[in-house]
This record gives structure tokens, C-alpha cells and sequence, in this order.
């Protein structure tokens, strides 16, 4: 009595520590305490369902903590060593362990049936979280393959995918059916056709989905695994099962909804595979004359400057410039210059990835301004600097409608006096679009390596000084 009270209690404390995790996490000033409190809250609830004595009445001690052991050596290693611009793939990984877990769970659960009847409404939850969990495991393991370069998006994909995919998910749905209605005595074998199936439609689901797009894929994913763990919980009456599951799989449908707004575009239509990836490579190019100009000439035009906008994106991540430009924030604003950030909602490879660079680099929060508050801000600025941005500075989403991204809200550098682009060459962004920016007459390019350029311009700054 006292015991399930206990435990009921233990729950409860770790799923407030989760919601309340999640709640830090929507500020970037807090973000670090939410990932403890959020630990704290599931590492509870994991304790108290191993030692849960009604739940687990015949706990093998051995297994779960070689599982949980060689489980945490592996997730701490791969954290730890992990690149910030490999974290999308990570997540990814990760992620898809989260499926493949719900998927083997009802698997099992499917065999000690055996010969009984499976009654529709758990049936139901049975066969929602095998196909649920065996998609999002193999959709977010080839995303992962996507995003680090080991799988290229035409080798996966061929002419008429998504109609294939649409008739393949009849099939998993047709068996399900079969497997509900009259499949008592079959269990079993229905239960791996249905897990193999689905693996095999979660790969081919993300095949066909292009490169820029992915991060939607993943989030989407991501809650996918989330709606198969609240399923899982239902199945085993595990309410913090439940609980995570439900805010993994809210959070994941939220975020994915937020990025399809900030690409202007509908979930549909990223599933369907029109922008980045094979589609973008056929955009028609963009022929002009550019102009260069040097760190001399720029870090002047900075010093004299009364406000400069930075517009970081992917290419400030891959040269690990973010301190760099926090030193040359730093002199220019000691010389009253007033510097902002332009954060795109998509600037990098995922969600908030500017953020986290520049708050690693102590920037103050306050600088960094969303995408309206940059396009204000833009109008009256004296130097828009693109630091490896490209594709969330693009023009053509506003002027050409045959561009694959047209439509997509972009950050308005041409609306600042001068525009200064700091990249290696003329080579297109991750959309593999040209960009018709870096010829227009008030744009100059700075060639070279992002870190290497800003390094160059302090130095000259300093030297004015
Ligand atoms: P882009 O990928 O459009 O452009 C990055 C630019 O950085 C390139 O043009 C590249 O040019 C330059 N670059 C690369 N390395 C360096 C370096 N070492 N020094 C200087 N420049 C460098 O990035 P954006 O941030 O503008 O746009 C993000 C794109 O990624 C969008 O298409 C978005 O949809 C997509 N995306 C976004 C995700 C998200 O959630 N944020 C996730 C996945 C994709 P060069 O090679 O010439 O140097």
C-alpha cells in the first residue's frame, strides 16, 4: 500500500522534472539547467521502474543494468565527442534507438498472445506502436546516413516514389487489419510481417525526401517515436511512459509545424520531396558580375559604422567562428558601434544551431534577433556581414516563383546600406541554388575560410584603433 503510494509519488516527481526541463528549455539563458532538470526527472523515473516491486515483479537485475551500463558508456561517448555541426545526425541516431525500443517492446508483447484473442482497442495500440516505432527506427537511421554524407538523396530514390509509398502503406494496413479481425493462431507471423514492412516503408518514406529538408524529416520523426513510447505506455499501463511519450511526441509535431511556417511551406509539401536534394540541382543558374573587396577596406567601413548586422549561418558553424565574432562584436562595440545578430529560423543544420553556437561563445541573448525583429532592424543598418550563410539570404525566395524555395521567409540584407558576404567561393548553399544576392551592386565578397576572415578583421580593426 505504502510501497505503491511511494512509487506513484516517484512518478510523479519525474514527470515534473521533465515538463519542468522542457519548460527551461524554451530560453536559451536556461536551456543548459532544463537538459539537468529533464535528466533528473527521467533518470528517476528509470530507477523507479526497475525497482517498481508491482510492475516488476520478476526483475532480471543482470540485463537491465548490462543494458543500462553499456547503454550509457555508448550515448556519453558519441555526446561527447560529437561535432556541433554533426548534431542533427546524432539526434537523428538517437532518435531512431527510441523507435526501434518501442518497436521490439510490442513485438513482444505480440508473441505472448500466442494463441489467444486480441481484443481490438489494445490490439489497436499493439499494432500502432509496432508500425509507429519500426518507421520511425528506420526512416531516422537512413535520415542519419542522409545527413552525414553516407547516403546520397538520388542512390535512394526513383520516379514514382511517392505513389510506391502510398500503395506499400495499404499493404502494412491491409495486414494490420487482417492481423485485428481474424488473426488469432497467426500472431506471430503476422507480427513480423507487419514489423518488416513497416521498417522497410520507414526507409522508403525519408528516401525520396530532399536534403534541405531533413531537419523537418527528423523532427517529425521525433515525434513519431514520441506518439510509439505514449502508445508503449498505454500498452504495459506505464503512466511516465505515457507522459514522455505524449510531450516527446506534442514537442516534435510543434517544432515540426514551426519549421514548415519558417520555410512558408506545408508539411505535404516537404513530404512529397519538391525542395533540396535531387529537385534543387535543376534550378536555373544565376550568371553576374561580383564584386570582392578585403579585410583593409571592410574593417574601415566597420569602424565607421553606426550599426552592423551579422548574419551567421551554416558556414559559421563548419569554421567554428562563433568566438571570433563575438571578438569582433566586442571591439566594434567598443567603439559604439551598435551590433546585432540576424538568426534565420533555419540559418545552419538545425533548429536553434545559431543560437547555441553564439550563446557558446557568450554573446549576449539580446543581440540575437528573430527573423522579424532582423528585418526591422535591417532598414538603417550600415553593414549587413553574411558570415557562411547562403540559402537564408536568398533573394530569389522572394522574386522568382520557379525557385525551389520561393515563398521560404528570408532575412532582407539588401535592405542594409552595404552588404558583405564572407565565404570560400561562389559555390551555392545547401538548397543547391545560386544566389543572385552576391551580384547586386551593394553586395562584395570576402573569399576565404569564415574564421580566417573575421581573424583578419580584428587584426585590422585593431590596427585603427
Ligand atoms: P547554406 O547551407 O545555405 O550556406 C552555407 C554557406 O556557408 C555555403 O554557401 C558555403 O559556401 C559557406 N561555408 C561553408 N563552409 C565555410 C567556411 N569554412 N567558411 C566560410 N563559409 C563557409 O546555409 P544557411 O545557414 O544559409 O541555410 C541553411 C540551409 O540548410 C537551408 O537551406 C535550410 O533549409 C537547410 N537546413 C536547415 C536546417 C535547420 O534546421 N536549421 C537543417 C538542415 C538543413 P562555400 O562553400 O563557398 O564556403
Amino acid at each position: 500500500m505504502y510501497v505503491e503510494a511511494l512509487v506513484k509519488i516517484l512518478y510523479l516527481v519525474g514527470a515534473l522534472g521533465i515538463v519542468w526541463g522542457l519548460k527551461y528549455l524554451s530560453s536559451p539563458d536556461t536551456a543548459r539547467k532544463g537538459n539537468i532538470v529533464a535528466s533528473i526527472g527521467m533518470g528517476l523515473a528509470i530507477i523507479t521502474s526497475i525497482f517498481d516491486p508491482i510492475e516488476n515483479s520478476y526483475p532480471n537485475y543482470l540485463w537491465i543494468f548490462v543494458g543500462i551500463i553499456l547503454g550509457g558508456i555508448i550515448g556519453w561517448y558519441m555526446a561527447k565527442k560529437v561535432q556541433m555541426t554533426e548534431m542533427p545526425q546524432l539526434v537523428s541516431l538517437f532518435n531512431g534507438f527510441g523507435g526501434a525500443s518501442a518497436m521490439i517492446l510490442a513485438i513482444i508483447e505480440l508473441y505472448g498472445i500466442k494463441d489467444a484473442v486480441m481484443e481490438l482497442g489494445s490490439g489497436l495500440i499493439l499494432i500502432s506502436t509496432l508500425i509507429i516505432g519500426a518507421v520511425s527506427f528506420t526512416g531516422s537511421v537512413l535520415a542519419y546516413l542522409k545527413l552525414d554524407g553516407k547516403v546520397e538523396d538520388k542512390n535512394v530514390t526513383f520516379r514514382g516514389h511517392n505513389t510506391f509509398n502510398n500503395i506499400f502503406f495499404i499493404v502494412i494496413m491491409a495486414f494490420s487489419g487482417y492481423c485485428l479481425i481474424a488473426g488469432e493462431g497467426n500472431y506471430e507471423w503476422l507480427g513480423w510481417v507487419i514489423m518488416i514492412l513497416s521498417m522497410i516503408y520507414g526507409f522508403s518514406f525519408v528516401a525520396p525526401i530532399g536534403g534541405a529538408d531533413m531537419p523537418v524529416v527528423i523532427s517529425l520523426l521525433n515525434s513519431l517515436t514520441g506518439v510509439s513510447a505514449a502508445t508503449a505506455g498505454i500498452l504495459f499501463g506505464s503512466q511516465i511512459m505515457l507522459i514522455g511519450g505524449i510531450l516527446v511526441g506534442a514537442a516534435g509535431i510543434i517544432l515540426t509545424v514551426m519549421m514548415c511556417n519558417a520555410m512558408n511551406r506545408s508539411l505535404w509539401n516537404v513530404l512529397l520531396g519538391n525542395f533540396g536534394g535531387t529537385a534543387a540541382s535543376n534550378a536555373s543558374g544565376v550568371a553576374g558580375v561580383y564584386k570582392e573587396i578585403s579585410a583593409n577596406e571592410l574593417a574601415i567601413q566597420l569602424y565607421y559604422a553606426q550599426r552592423v548586422m551579422i548574419v551567421p549561418g551554416y558556414g559559421l558553424a563548419v569554421s567554428q567562428a562563433q568566438k571570433t565574432c563575438q571578438e569582433l562584436d566586442a571591439m566594434l562595440s567598443k567603439n559604439n558601434v551598435e551590433v546585432f545578430y540576424a538568426i534565420h529560423p533555419v540559418a545552419g543544420r538545425m533548429p536553434g544551431h545559431m543560437n547555441v553556437l553564439l550563446a557558446e561563445a557568450n554573446v549576449s541573448y539580446d543581440k540575437l534577433l528573430d527573423l522579424d525583429d532582423s528585418n526591422d532592424k535591417l532598414k538603417g543598418t550600415n553593414v549587413a556581414i553574411v558570415v557562411g550563410a547562403n540559402d537564408v539570404v536568398n533573394p530569389s525566395a522572394k522574386t522568382d516563383p520557379g525557385s525551389p524555395i520561393y515563398g521560404m521567409p528570408i532575412l532582407d540584407v539588401l535592405d542594409a546600406d552595404t552588404v558583405i558576404v564572407l565565404k570560400r567561393s561562389m559555390k551555392p548553399g545547401y538548397a543547391g541554388i545560386e544566389n543572385p544576392l552576391f551580384f547586386e551592386s551593394k553586395t562584395k565578397m570576402l573569399f576565404g575560410d569564415a574564421k580566417d576572415s573575421l581573424n583578419k578583421l580584428v587584426q585590422e580593426i585593431k590596427a585603427l584603433g
